[in-house]
Order: C-alpha cells, then structure tokens, then sequence
C-alpha cells in the first residue's frame, strides 16, 4: 500500500479504469438480483420472472408503457436520487488534484453524478442519463432525466400514459436509453477521443492507471490497459478485485494487485494519502 500511494504522489497523471465490480460497491448489482432489485421490481418479477437488472434491461417488452415503467423505476432509483457513496469519496480524495481520466463501461452516470468532469470521462456502453432514436435515424443523444423522473414519480400513484413515452423528434418512433443494447447504439466517438488524447498527452510520463473491480477475461477495457502500461515505460498498474487479481507477466514488475474489498481499500489508501 505504501508504494502504491508513493506512485500515485508522484504520478503526472491517473487513468481510471472501472467496471460492474465499481457499481457493486456502491450498491448496484446488475446481475445480482438481490434485495433490492427484489423490493423495487416485485410486479415486474411476477409478471416476468426477471432474476435481475440485467436481465430486464436487454428484455424486449410487448409495451412501451411497460419498457418505460420498468426504466424509469430504475433509473431514478439509482441515478436520479444518487448521492454519492463511500467508495466515490474515497476515490475523489486519491484523484485530489491531479489530471485524470476515467473510462467505464458502467452506464449509471455515477462518476458524472458525483462531481467528476464529464470530459474526463469515457462511458464505453453509454449511459442512463441520455437517450437516443431506438431506429437510430439520426445521431442525437437527448437528455433522459426530465421524462425519467416524471415517469418514476407517476408511477408511485399510477400508471405511466402513452402520451408521457418519450418519441423520436424526428422520425417519431420509439426512443431508447442510449446503452449498448443493440446494434442501433450510437458509439460514443467523442468520449473515444477523449480518452486517446488523454493517453497522448501522458506519454511517456509517469501514468498511474487504476484498475477498479474490471473482470479479469475483460477486453473492453482491462486488455486495452493493460496493454497501455506494456508500452508505456513509466507507467504503473494498479488493479483491485475481490478474488479475480490477474496481472500478466509482461508487466509484473511495474503492477501491483490488491485483492479485497474495494470500499476498505480505497477508504485505507485515501487515509494514508491525506496523512502524508
Ligand atoms: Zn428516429
């Protein structure tokens, strides 16, 4: 721990790399279907026998009215009344000043949500803050949170009408949550930008690239990091799981794991930093 918070004082910049392990410490488990997916989607349960997030998400409801039901509920439940977490702060103290970037293929806006720079952020799979053609007939990305939170708060006392189901502005079909669900998603080729420019600019200095609860088969994002720390010569890994720590030998001697809850580890690394 103590060399890993020496590199992080010394980096000229952190890249952030985070996955579902991320949204599971802050109490979203896609694919968990544990207490609360249980007390928030109990007609939906029933009705479906959905067993988690994950697997409502990608179902093709027979309705609108019922797509945008199951969303909403969702949505406002994690991303509308989100206040933060105890892994967020821990992490917002280790960034501290320094330059930074995050790329994620978690798609519930927490790391915007929390006060992180929106352009120093790269949401691979788009998120729930934003919602586009589901024909994609045009490339717009629209803001959901307005027609989310009318819908979440209809719903507590009725039913969601059809003329409250958000329609395409242009062609006039249906809107989607701009996830990557389908082939219709629109790839986010600016945050794709971004995020190259970022690793441009830190080439060749020393990079901290932070690895945040990512799955070790993940080649979305662990393998392109991964590969970044191989070619870049002062660049540090630092990966943290719950029991799935692989670091390829090739880069063994600047890597470290740290295997556990990520919550303590942050929380531990976060103290350790400010008393230095
Ligand atoms: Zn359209």
């Amino acid at each position: 721990m103590k060399k890993i918070i020496e590199k992080i004082e010394e980096s000229d910049a952190i890249l952030i790399g985070a996955s579902n392990g991320f949204s599971i410490c802050e109490g979203l488990h896609l694919f968990g279907g544990d207490q609360a997916f249980q007390e928030l989607f109990p007609d939906f349960i029933e009705k479906y026998g959905f067993s988690n997030i994950l697997e409502a998400s990608i179902f093709k409801f027979p309705k609108e009215e019922e797509k945008w039901t199951y969303l909403s509920r969702l949505i406002w439940h994690y991303s509308g009344t989100y206040h933060g977490s105890s892994v967020m702060d821990s992490l917002k103290s280790i960034i501290m000043d320094k330059p930074y970037f995050i790329v994620t293929s978690n798609g519930e806006g927490h790391f915007s949500l929390a006060g992180l720079e929106n352009e120093q952020i790269y949401e691979i799979e788009g998120n729930w803050l934003s919602m586009q053609c589901a024909h994609r007939c045009h490339d717009t990305l629209y803001p959901s949170m307005d027609v989310i939170k009318k819908m979440a708060q209809v719903q507590q006392t009725g039913k969601i009408t059809s003329e409250m189901i958000p329609k395409c502005p242009f062609c006039g079909r249906e809107m989607q949550i701009h996830v990557a669900t389908d082939h219709n998603f629109i790839p986010d080729s600016d945050g794709q930008k971004r995020f190259q420019s970022f690793v441009n600019k830190y080439h060749g200095k020393n990079l901290v690239v932070l690895e945040l609860g990512i799955g070790c088969r993940n080649q979305m994002i662990k393998a392109p990091l991964m590969n970044l720390v191989n070619q870049e010569p002062n660049a540090t890994y630092v990966t943290v799981n719950k029991g799935e720590i692989y670091i390829p030998e090739v880069i063994k001697h600047k890597s470290f794991g740290v295997d556990g809850d990520m919550t303590e580890i942050l929380t531990l690394l976060k103290g350790k930093m400010t008393s230095m």
